[in-house]
């Protein structure tokens, strides 16, 4: 068994997880970095390429309080206030340190270039170009980390439970992937930020590393979760034909540039159906574009693959090259020709906006216990504006790494009981019958259950029948994981997987069941239309195996912006 101590342990290597390590070190702790992956490779930060939101002004006139009106407007009234105000506030601070730390936003004239994304009520909107915020963003914060002997950082190894004794997070364990052999970290105070949960749909902008694990792990330890409810689809994910090594959302900056004809199997353009024309402009937002290509598909009228065509084929070549830049090179080098194809694409799962409830110090209900980054939940309220994300990575990773810190200094011992991280230890190391369960199918199974039954549209019978299932397959998973110990042992590692996935799915099906309304990402076609009754948060607990849900009236916001 591997035994790591330290003041902070930060789970999670994504732009979150990064930040608070470097805030906590700055702070005088010892940290510990971990990661199921490779440390800043994992998750979906290093994917993202395209815009961050803040209200810099470099552009035209702005202040974080018309960020935080659009941000709240966007989440339909169930945005916790204090989060949505963190995070417009403080945006300026973090993205002028990556601006120091040299990650390169575009630059035009001398100031930082900012576009305008949907909802935002101006250009509020860096970016590297072309295509390479994500990679910037993470390679920034790796050569931040390496200067700092103070992070201990650790890939390789997945947390599977933390420890809690006395009523407080003590530490964690995990399975070191590599060897097998199972990790207890000892912390003083710990950070959740593992990300979102897109991996548990069958069309999905994420990683194989975004699965839900931090929801899991919260909820069992005894956190809350909070709007469970609003998975955020984003209407024009590629589909066909492969693309390899680029953003399964990429399609969307070029739209704004280009415009471009979303067209269904007969070759029309078809928003007209659904109330907005569109005439070779980019015009619909994200919720009637999500509706209109199901809708066409429903209809018999989609793709091959099963989505729409995007169709740039009517604009000529120097304007594309001059839109598309080196990325027309990469497209052609996946066999990708927009002056003579169409490419297909449709609605794919790509953001959470629910997660681990937290105060505005990043602290869950359960004491020393932070989260970070898209494992929080509520900041976003019920849909997330473009660009917030990646701008709440940073700053909720600073301010819970800050937050951490503090704890940890104020605890002097981290309060470790090994007697407390037993049970965790000894599930680790039993074996579970190998033979007696498909893990693959499971998981395919899953993915296919959850975009069909509780995709952007929804219903109670489909969501009925999702939760029966659910409980269903959980039964089938069994409570031992299957496998043995030897190094990367997949089978055991997608047993792993399942046991959180189908957690984290019940919370996200449970809570739609629930909220009888249609409200942002969430949209009930037996509930259509959004409630002033419904202007609540629903909470969820885990206890003794059962999941519980109450409902608490939304917070409102305290002062009105500007
Ligand atoms: C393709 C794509 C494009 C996007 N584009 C944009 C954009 O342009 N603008 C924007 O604002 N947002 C965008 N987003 C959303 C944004 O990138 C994410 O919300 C944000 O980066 C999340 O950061 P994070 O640090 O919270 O999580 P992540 O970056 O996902 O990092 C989580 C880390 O936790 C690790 N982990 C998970 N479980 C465990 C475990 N059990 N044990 C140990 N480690 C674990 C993972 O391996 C991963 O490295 C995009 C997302 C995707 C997928």
């Amino acid at each position: 068994m591997i035994r790591l101590e330290s003041d902070v342990l930060v789970i999670g290597a994504g732009g979150a997880g990064m930040y608070a390590a470097i805030a906590a070190a700055r702070d005088g702790c010892q940290v510990q970095l971990i990661d199921r992956s490779l440390i800043g490779r994992g998750g979906a930060t290093v994917m993202a390429q395209m815009t961050v939101a803040v209200a810099l002004g470099e552009e035209c006139p702005d202040h974080w309080e018309h960020h935080l009106a659009d941000t709240l407007a966007a989440g339909r009234g169930l945005c916790d206030p204090a989060l949505a105000q963190l995070l417009c506030e403080n945006a300026p601070l973090r993205i002028r340190e990556m601006d120091a730390w040299k990650v390169g936003w575009a630059r035009e004239n001398g100031h930082l270039k900012q576009v305008h994304a949907p909802g935002h009520d101006r250009a509020r909107c860096v970016y590297v170009d072309f295509l390479n915020t994500g990679p910037a963003v993470s390679r920034t914060l790796r050569t931040q980390l390496n200067r700092i002997a103070a992070i201990r950082r650790i890939g390789d190894v997945l947390i599977t439970d933390l420890v809690v004794h006395g009523g407080e997070a003590v530490g964690a364990v995990g399975l070191h992937l590599v060897s097998g052999e199972t990790v207890t970290l000892e912390a003083k105070s710990l950070i959740i930020a593992t990300g979102g949960l897109t991996r548990l749909y069958r069309r999905n902008s994420g990683s194989l590393n975004m699965g839900g694990d931090g929801y899991a792990l919260a909820l069992r330890a005894g956190a809350e979760l909070v709007d469970m409810e609003f998975v955020q689809f984003f209407p024009i994910g590629h589909l066909a034909p492969r693309m390899i090594g680029m953003d399964p959302i990429m399609w969307d900056p070029f739209r704004y540039k280009l415009g471009g004809r979303l067209l269904n199997a007969k070759g029309e353009e078809f928003a007209d159906r659904y109330g907005q024309a569109e005439a070779g402009n980019y015009v619909l937002t994200r919720d009637v574009a999500t509706y209109a290509i199901f809708k066409e598909v429903e209809a018999g009228r989609g793709s091959p693959a099963g989505g729409a065509y995007l169709s740039f084929a009517h604009v000529p070549e120097a304007e594309l090259r001059k839109a598309f830049g080196p990325v027309i090179d990469r497209l052609a080098r996946n066999g990708i020709d927009l002056t003579q194809m169409p490419v297909e694409v449709a609605p794919i799962a790509h953001y959470h906006m629910g997660g681990v409830r937290v105060n505005a110090s990043m602290e869950t209900r359960v004491p020393n216990l932070f989260a970070a980054g898209e494992a929080v939940g509520g900041a976003n309220g019920a849909n997330r504006l473009s660009g917030n994300a990646i701008s709440e990575a940073f700053v909720f990773g600073e301010s819970a790494g800050t937050a951490a810190a503090a704890r940890a200094k104020a605890r002097g011992a981290s309060g470790w009981n090994a007697r407390a991280a037993l049970p965790e230890l000894d599930f680790l190391s039993t074996r579970g019958d190998a033979a007696a369960i498909n893990t693959a199918a499971l998981l395919v199974e899953l993915q296919a259950l959850m975009a069909d039954h509780a995709g952007p549209f929804r219903t109670e019978a489909k969501l009925k029948f999702a939760l029966q299932r659910l409980a269903q397959m959980q039964g089938e998973l069994g409570v031992l994981p299957a496998g043995g110990s030897e190094h990367y042992n997949m089978l055991r590692l997608d047993w792993l997987d399942l046991r959180n996935m189908l957690l984290v799915a019940q919370c996200v099906v449970l809570a739609a069941l629930e909220r009888e309304e249609s409200r942002g990402a969430h949209q009930r076609e037996d509930f259509p239309g959004m409630l002033p009754q419904w202007d609540l948060n629903q909470l969820l607990t885990w206890r003794e195996g059962k999941l519980s849900l109450r409902r608490s009236p939304a917070k409102q916001p305290g002062r009105t912006a500007q």
